[in-house]
């Protein structure tokens, strides 16, 4: 038995390259062999730049994609395919908090409404209830009974994004995966809904994926952070470890970039240029293009992740394996 509650091994997935739809000549490889665990009541960040594949993953961590190779396990069963009665049942234990909250709601129905529309669908409580429980889920999010009360347009992003939340807290889920939960919204409030996420987390011990280009955001909830690159998780640890001594180059320059978090005796670094076309990967360590430290050897052959600092740590990059040999083991 795992004490993780959502395991996903080797998963991959490929789409079409644009332009190749009636040749299949050419994929991209959105994800490529992320293997990734979440423990109960754990908040697992997931960082990396927009198109590195982190929604996608976060898709089949659901089950909403259909992996082309790998598997989900959730509390120790694999999960069933999209779609079907059992994957339906099991959605009442993983919900989704999307990014853009207003493409999420019925425009036409009342926020009550559509608090308490998946009690009824996953036939939860007595039906002359569900109004009620939904009043309690709006004040646990912060929203009274007049919001409640008025469409979706007659709210601000923030409030919109609060009745998501209340709305996947309706079938008490055990895991949320939350896509850009905060990126739609305006600045001065994303500390405040991070906030929010990271209380609902706590008080009803829920695990979390959270899906941020934003390592500020990440840092604010999450106990551990992947970092993903072009498809593949290029670095993973604590949030505390990554922070204050990120070891990946990448991940070195996303850290650079976020103000009064690096420790002075990591170097600064930034990151030139944009990701390479995944259509187009590049031979060797796919970040070669972009790496101020790269080495010859890292035009011609990919990185493993290998498991360092006793498998607390797991790191793709040469200079790292170089640096770390007795301790680097290959990452499952
Ligand atoms: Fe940079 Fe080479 Fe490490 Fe890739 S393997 S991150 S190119 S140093």
């Amino acid at each position: 038995m795992s004490d993780a509650l959502l395991k996903a091994e080797g998963l991959a997935k490929a789409y079409p390259a644009p332009g190749s739809l009636f040749t299949k000549q050419r994929k991209v490889l959105a994800v490529d062999g992320v293997s990734i665990s979440v423990r109960r009541g754990e908040t697992v960040g997931l960082v990396g730049e927009s198109g590195c594949g982190k929604s996608t993953l976060g898709r089949m961590l659901l089950g909403l994609e259909k992996p082309d190779a790998g598997r989900v396990i959730f509390d120790n069963d694999v999960m069933p395919p999209g779609n079907t009665r059992a994957w339906r049942r099991l959605r009442a234990r993983i919900q989704l908090v999307y990014q853009d909250p207003l493409g999420a709601l019925d425009r036409r129905l009342s926020i009550a409404e559509q608090v308490a529309e998946p009690l009824g669908i996953h036939g939860i409580g007595e039906p002359e209830r569900r109004m009620a429980q939904a009043a309690t889920l709006l004040a646990r999010v912060g929203l009274s009974q007049q919001h409640g009360a008025r469409l979706p347009h007659e709210l601000s992003g923030g409030q919109r994004q609060r009745t998501v939340l209340a709305r996947a807290l309706a079938t008490s889920p055990e895991l949320l995966v939350c896509d850009e939960p905060v990126s739609a919204l305006d600045v001065s409030i994303q500390a405040q809904v991070i906030n929010l996420f990271a209380e609902i987390q706590q008080q009803f011990g829920l695990a979390m994926v959270f899906i941020s280009h934003d390592l500020r955001a990440v840092r604010q909830i999450s106990r551990r952070v992947a970092v993903m690159y072009l498809g593949r998780i290029v670095e993973e640890g604590t949030t505390d470890d990554i922070l204050q001594a990120p070891l990946h180059p990448y991940t070195r320059a996303l850290v650079s970039a976020v103000p009064n978090v690096r420790k002075p005796r990591t170097r600064r670094m930034s990151v030139a240029g944009d990701p390479p076309n995944p259509a187009e990967r590049p031979a060797g360590c796919d970040f070669h293009p972009r790496c101020p430290l790269a080495v010859p050897a890292c035009r011609n052959l990919r990185p493993l992740l290998l498991n360092i600092a006793g498998g607390l740590r797991k790191v793709a990059c040469h200079l790292v394996a170089e640096n770390e040999p007795r301790q680097a083991a290959r990452a499952q």
